[in-house]
């Protein structure tokens, strides 16, 4: 049985860039600013919350529970004037991965195709290829003022008679891209146009920095957008609650059943315990959400800073945990190369973001940074990077 065991269509998918470098932080005693969590507890409300309502240990609906479920709608309408049934329309998963799988699982027949946007979140590629379904990537490039945009004609023949849905991702991982509205409504249109789905992942909903060229827009609010579209989140960002995996997906009763549907034969339910004091967060007052952002908009200046003194050429980020650097001005050319490297030059982890296209070229020159740490440890990192220079 020398054979390796994994299905073939697995096999071009290693260990995730995320575990290969937090595990040389880790070895290296490296500062780690690839995998993005924070290093701090979320809302003191929350977490209270997790006591005060006591754990609960047998399986909580399908679904979610009721409160959770009013919660998340209460949540979108509160923000982005979307407009759902709490039974019915929103369903809670194992964080946003599993809605992204349980949704092109559900959706997507073998041969069918997924458009999406590189660089990637790495989770598609392998949900898509789980599914036998096939990615579609139109390349995200960085503009004359460092500002991510794609080519129209290369995302109009990015469809064809396979198409069965867009996947996007905004605010986007890696690159803290927002998509505007202008290119939000020309994707509305082709889905239109196309009769296909939308799956669109809004983990970074609540990190748009106030410098942005344009606020978070839902696809979902656009219209003709509601009823094709299903809208993931999660808790895991805006709570500082990476570990907890709570996720949900809202959309029309038929897209939310197909996810609950594909979702019961995978975890069947999750997070039970922590359920409720999710639905507590999401009701917190707008001061929380609007704080929750101020705060990473300094760590991200804060980090700008450093990699700009460090000699890296830093891309602008409008929102996310991250922000991308050009290795080129520090005699870098393959990001990969460039990030193993980095914990012996100066006890700092990146991810390299090439791993995150199917068009690596478009990517080798680039490496992306967490700043969804403490400034302490921002303010370390910072100065050891400045060896890089010396
Ligand atoms: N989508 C994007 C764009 C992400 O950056 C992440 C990582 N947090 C996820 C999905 C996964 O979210 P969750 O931990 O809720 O599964
Ligand atoms: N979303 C996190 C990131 O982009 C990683 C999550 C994971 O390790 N799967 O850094």
């Amino acid at each position: 049985m020398t054979r390796d065991p994994l299905v073939e269509r697995m096999r071009a998918f290693g260990t995730t860039i995320f575990t290969e470098m937090s595990a040389l932080a880790l070895s290296t005693g490296s500062i780690n600013l690839g995998q993005g969590f924070p290093d701090t507890d979320g809302p003191a409300e929350m977490l209270d919350a997790v006591a005060r309502h006591g754990l609960a240990n047998q399986y909580p609906p399908l679904y979610g529970i009721p409160a959770l479920r009013t919660a998340i709608v209460g949540h979108e309408r509160r923000f982005w004037g979307l407009d759902r049934d709490p039974d019915g329309e929103v369903v809670v998963t194992a964080g946003a991965t599993e809605a992204v799988a349980a949704a092109i699982l559900g959706l997507c027949e073998p041969g069918d195709e997924v458009v999406c946007f590189e660089p990637y979140y790495d989770s598609y590629a392998a949900s898509i290829t789980l599914a036998g379904a096939v990615r579609r990537p139109v390349t995200l490039r960085p503009g004359p003022d460092g500002r991510y945009r794609f080519d129209e004609d290369e995302l109009r023949a990015a469809f064809g008679p396979r198409t069965r849905m867009v996947l996007l991702n905004s605010p986007h991982n890696p690159t803290g891209k927002v998509f505007t509205r202008a290119e939000l409504t020309l994707i509305a249109e082709l889905c239109q146009e196309n009769d296909v789905y939308a799956v669109t992942d809004e983990v970074y909903e609540h990190l748009v920095f106030t410098d942005a060229a344009e606020p978070h827009v839902p696809l979902a609010s656009l219209p003709g957008m509601g009823e094709r579209t299903l809208r993931i989140s999660s808790a895991g960002k805006t709570f500082s609650c990476t570990g907890w995996k709570v996720g949900w997906a809202t959309g029309p009763a038929a897209l939310v059943a197909t996810v609950a549907r594909v979702k019961q034969f995978l975890t069947f339910v999750n997070a039970g315990p922590l359920q409720p004091a999710v639905a507590v967060a999401l009701g917190l007052p707008d001061e929380y959400f609007s704080g929750f952002r101020a705060g990473l908009q300094a760590r991200r200046d804060r980090l700008v800073g450093g990699l700009t003194e460090a000699g890296f050429a830093v891309l602008p980020s409008e929102g996310t945990y991250f922000v991308t650097a050009d290795i080129t001005p520090l005699g870098g050319t393959d990001g990969a190369d460039f990030c193993r490297g980095l914990p012996a030059r100066c006890g700092v982890v990146a991810v390299p973001t090439q791993v995150f296209y199917d068009h690596q070229e478009a990517g080798r020159h680039l490496i992306r940074f967490a700043f969804c740490k403490r400034e302490e440890v921002i303010d370390e990192a910072a100065q050891r990077l400045t060896k890089l220079s010396r």
